[in-house]
């Protein structure tokens, strides 16, 4: 059936985000055919703070200058943090330590920039052995396809991957708008300094986050239990200490995936692969998955790179190994027997809020190591 393919590729990637361009453009330069299908058209929109850290901009080699000629790009410089409800602490830095973007922007930068060739607004609907090749959609032969669909990729799905069914992941809900001139001139959220607002019982943050006219506003927990009741509660709790106005839209977006430490999923078979959300990578005491999104696919296209056109699982193994050597061993004694939960990490079960009081842990373990990761250096081609 392999012959009424009307198209071939050397690498089909599903999923045109960070993880799939960052992916594509590494296997193009290697000089590998590659497609890139997405079931959106972009510029799109994805339910994200747009919060990326110096290694992500290092890693990927983007020109800053460049970028901010035509789209939104916020030098993060400082950061209230606090418990929900409490004083938040400031904490400064002398030079930008992040930066914020509007995903809409970076994605379609990212993908356009890949040079792969692309079919967007088209989903990905099957996949069948044809020999040594997978048929996809019943019209593009490849022998390689490239999960990087998300939380949801369907590619995972045919690795086994039950989203939403015995997998503990994070959700959160998030709006992102343009404020018109009243909302702007009184905004009280400086864009250099995003506020982050842990829950009482550690299992989460809210987050409000401006980029130049744009205000960001969501709240990410562990489990879904009752998210829209506290995302609400949130939002209210911001009016009514005067963080936001009252006319702040109240339509929020959800959207779910994986920390590291709880993602437990097959990433590789014979001819598959999985990279970014669809791999379950995010850094668990943050959240941040652009990061381990756009790492995982250069290392995902080493190991391409290596096999030479022998995809099956033993030859694409190197990738798992790089994984693990980047981002741990995924910890097993995290899960609790009862409901099948695994925690972000134990900090969230001992921190109190006590420990956001203090500057000291503030500065140095929750924003440092937690949210920057400055202990971690950027991953770079050579070092692969
Ligand atoms: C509310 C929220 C806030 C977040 N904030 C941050 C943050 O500030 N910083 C940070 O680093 N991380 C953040 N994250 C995590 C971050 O958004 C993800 O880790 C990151 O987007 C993963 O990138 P990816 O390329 O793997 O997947 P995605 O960016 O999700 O891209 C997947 C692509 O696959 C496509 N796709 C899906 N299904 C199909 C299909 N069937 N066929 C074809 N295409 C398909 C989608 O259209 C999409 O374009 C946040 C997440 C949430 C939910």
């Amino acid at each position: 059936m392999g012959e009424r393919a009307r198209e071939s590729c050397d690498v089909l990637i599903v999923g045109g985000g960070p993880a799939g361009s960052t992916c594509a453009r590494q296997l193009r330069a290697a000089g590998l055919d590659v497609l890139v299908m997405d079931r959106q058209q972009f510029p799109r929109d994805k339910v994200c703070a747009g919060w990326i850290t110096p290694a992500v901009v290092e890693t990927l080699g983007l020109d800053i200058e460049d970028y901010r000629r035509l789209h939104v790009l916020q030098p993060i410089t400082g950061f209230l943090t606090g418990v929900e409800g409490g004083r938040p602490l400031f904490t400064a830095y002398r030079e930008p330590i992040s930066y914020g973007i509007r995903r809409r922007e970076f994605d379609h930068y990212l993908l356009e920039r890949a040079g792969a060739r692309l079919t967007l607004g088209e989903s990905f609907d099957s996949m069948r052995r044809a020999g040594r090749h997978w048929i996809i959609n019943d019209r593009i032969k490849t022998p390689l396809v490239i999960g990087a669909g998300g939380h949801f990729c369907p590619v995972a799905r045919q690795l086994g991957a039950r989203p939403g069914r015995g997998e503990r992941a994070v959700t959160a809900q998030e709006i992102e708008f343009e404020m018109d001139a009243e909302q702007l001139a009184n905004c009280p959220v400086k864009p250099d300094t995003p506020e982050l607002y842990f829950c009482a019982d550690m299992k989460g943050y809210g987050w409000i986050f401006r980029k130049g006219a744009y205000l960001n506003i969501g709240l990410g927990r562990e489990g879904a239990h009752q998210l829209s009741r506290q995302v609400a509660a949130f939002r209210d709790r911001l009016i009514a200490e005067g963080r936001i106005s009252a006319r702040t839209p109240m339509d929020f977006h959800g959207h779910a995936y994986l920390l590291y430490t709880s993602g437990r999923r097959r990433l590789i078979d014979d001819g598959v692969m999985l990279i970014g959300d669809a791999a379950g990578l995010a850094y668990p005491q943050s959240g941040e998955g652009i990061r381990p999104a756009v790492e995982s696919g250069l290392m995902a296209a080493a190991a391409v790179v290596a096999a030479k056109g022998h995809y099956d699982s033993a030859t694409l193994a190197p990738y798992g190994v790089a994984l693990t050597q980047r981002f741990g061993q995924r910890d097993e004694s995290l899960r609790t027997a009862e409901e099948g939960v695994v925690l972000a990490g134990r900090w969230r079960r001992t921190l109190g809020a006590w420990l956001l009081r203090s500057r000291w842990f503030s500065q140095h373990v929750v924003l440092d190591r937690w949210f920057l990761h400055t202990q971690q250096k950027a991953l770079t081609v050579e070092a692969i």
